[in-house]
């Protein structure tokens, strides 16, 4: 009986102490109360400070930016309001995560932490092996859960898409209800936006985060603008209207990926009732969508499984074929959106205005720096990642390796800029809203002004000659899948990182295919 008492009492002041005990859910780039499984849990369990650092190094990186910050500035403000709601308050604190945390050990002897995983710069990643270390170090507990489809430590490329499907399908969390939050820590005052702390070189306008703006932007999205989603994807004077814009909701994660493909697979569901042409449009458009948001999971997989893909070519083939030639004044052209070639110079002038542009003319504008003017994606890389305000370092890294040719394992596609052009700007709008100097040139020489014979002041003559430089590309290109083991390591590639859908399946097994992929232009 007396052992029996005894044992209740242990267990007793056992559950008081899990009670007790402090839950730190800190913050990265999911900054939402709904569907935030590590939130969910440590409020199951006690009491919660939720915590945002914002550490100073990384945002001297040089991948990061202002824009960046305005961003995740609107978004804490956001999520600080909804904890206000339930008599919260999320803790700001300016430091590095270690510091933070060792400050948090001295207030509190010990508590738990919680997080998502988080998979991004080679910064982060040393970041948090660092945290790892130190939380082993000090005994606490590091809970780290899944973010969106991404699978650590995943034992096969061929399972891959499985368990994506699977996760997306569990249910969304509701934002919970009951929280025991701890207020009385001390914290930091949320930097201002133009803080000199962040990488203020680039800042025009930036698109508005926070929680609230990710909903109407998702909702405006299913009422109306993606009803012209899969014909206006491409068109840069109106894809800003069409596309979702959720992308940088999306890589803050004031959205969870689940969340979104949740509701657009319910829209999907109603729709599929109707026989009007226009819904079964509808559904077509929203498929699409669908399948991007995969894309997205599938290509920060990449980085996840392969955190050097960063700052290494994925074949290795590919190293050292640009770096000695890189030319500043080529670099500097393009940065501002003065290469001679009115579509290139236009998207650039736009990305720079507004933060964003269409996922066709990211693409020719790293086929040009990168094929045209042979410039390292190395060097270029960062420079997009400041002007993009969704910066994803998986999908980046990714994207810049294929559009640059050097993954060994995708199709080589060199946009001509001048069919792209009259592709996708026929008659010169967006080219004239952002190239002001071009305003009087009459439409036919819109594409290729070089050839009006009155004379333009303001506007270079083309940098380089497309067909020349595309020739050069492609001898250069050729010399290097002609190595001895360039298939064995594409293989190898492919096994690790390639996509298993046999469509965009690509791998090179014979000369003709290797001859197959050069011949993309586009
Ligand atoms: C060189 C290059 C760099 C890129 N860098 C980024 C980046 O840093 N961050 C980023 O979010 N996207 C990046 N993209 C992919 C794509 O251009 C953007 O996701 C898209 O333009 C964002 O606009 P949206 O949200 O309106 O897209 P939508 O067309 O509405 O697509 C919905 C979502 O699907 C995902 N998605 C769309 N297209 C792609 C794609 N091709 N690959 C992977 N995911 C995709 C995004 O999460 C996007 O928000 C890059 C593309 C290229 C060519």
């Amino acid at each position: 009986m007396v052992v029996r008492k005894k044992v209740t009492r242990i267990i007793l002041i056992f559950l008081k102490n899990m009670n007790d005990k402090i839950n730190i859910v800190w913050f990265k780039k999911d900054l939402r109360l709904y569907d935030h499984v590590p939130l969910y849990e440590a409020a199951r369990l006690g009491k919660v400070i939720p915590l945002y650092i914002v550490e100073p190094d990384l945002w001297r990186q040089p991948d990061s930016s202002q824009r960046h910050w305005h961003f995740v500035h609107d978004s804490l403000r956001d999520l600080n309001s909804q904890i206000n709601q339930l008599s919260g308050r999320l803790l700001i604190r300016v430091d590095s995560a270690i510091s933070v945390l060792e400050n948090l050990i001295n207030q509190f002897r010990t508590f738990t932490l919680w997080s998502h995983e988080e998979t991004g710069n080679a910064w982060t990643f040393k970041r948090d092996l660092m945290v790892a270390e130190w939380c082993k170090k000090n005994e606490i507990l590091w809970h780290e859960y899944p973010s969106n489809g991404i699978v650590r430590r995943l034992k096969s490329r061929d399972i891959w898409s499985k368990i994506r499907d699977a996760r997306m399908a569990e249910k969304v969390l509701e934002k919970p209800q009951l929280i025991q939050f701890v207020t009385n820590v001390a914290g930091d005052k949320l930097p201002c936006k133009n803080d000199p702390l962040f990488n203020g070189s680039i800042l025009t306008q930036t698109q508005v985060g926070g929680r609230k703006h990710g909903i109407m932007t998702l909702n405006s999205f299913l009422q109306d603008r993606g009803r012209k989603y899969l014909m206006s994807i491409s068109k840069p004077g109106v894809s800003a209207r069409h596309c979702s814009r959720l992308s940088a909701h999306i890589t803050y994660g004031t959205l969870s990926v689940r969340e979104i493909e949740q509701t657009i697979k319910a829209k999907i569901s109603d729709l599929c009732f109707s026989t009007e042409e226009e819904a079964k449009q509808f559904v077509k458009n929203l498929s699409a969508f669908l399948s991007r948001l995969a894309w997205r999971c599938h290509f920060v997989q990449k980085l996840e499984q392969q955190p050097d893909i960063e700052t290494h070519c994925m074949h290795s083939a590919f190293e050292g074929m640009r770096e000695p030639y890189f030319r500043d004044d080529y670099f500097s052209a393009w940065k501002t959106g003065y290469t001679g070639y009115p579509l290139i110079d236009a998207s650039m002038r736009s990305l720079i205005e507004n933060g964003w542009i269409n996922f066709r003319m990211r693409a020719m504008l790293v086929s040009f720096a990168s094929y045209h003017l042979w410039l390292d994606w190395r060097k270029t890389a960062p420079y997009l990642a400041q002007l993009f305000t969704d910066y994803e370092p998986g999908i980046h890294y990714s994207q810049f390796q294929m559009q640059s040719g050097v993954t060994g394992i995708n199709a080589i596609r060199i946009y001509n800029p001048i069919k792209q052009s009259l592709e996708h700007d026929p008659y010169g709008k967006f080219i004239r809203r952002y190239l002001p100097e071009l305003k009087d040139v009459p439409d036919i020489f819109i594409h290729e002004p070089w050839r009006w014979p009155d004379t333009l002041k303001n506007y270079p003559r083309p940098i380089v000659d497309h067909n020349i430089a595309v020739k050069n590309a492609r001898y250069q290109l050729a010399e290097r899948w002609k190595q001895s083991d360039f298939k064995d390591q594409a293989k190898e590639v492919h096994r690790k990182l390639g996509s298993r859908n046999r469509f965009s399946r690509r791998l090179p097994k014979s000369k003709k295919d290797l001859r197959q992929m050069e011949l993309f232009l586009d």
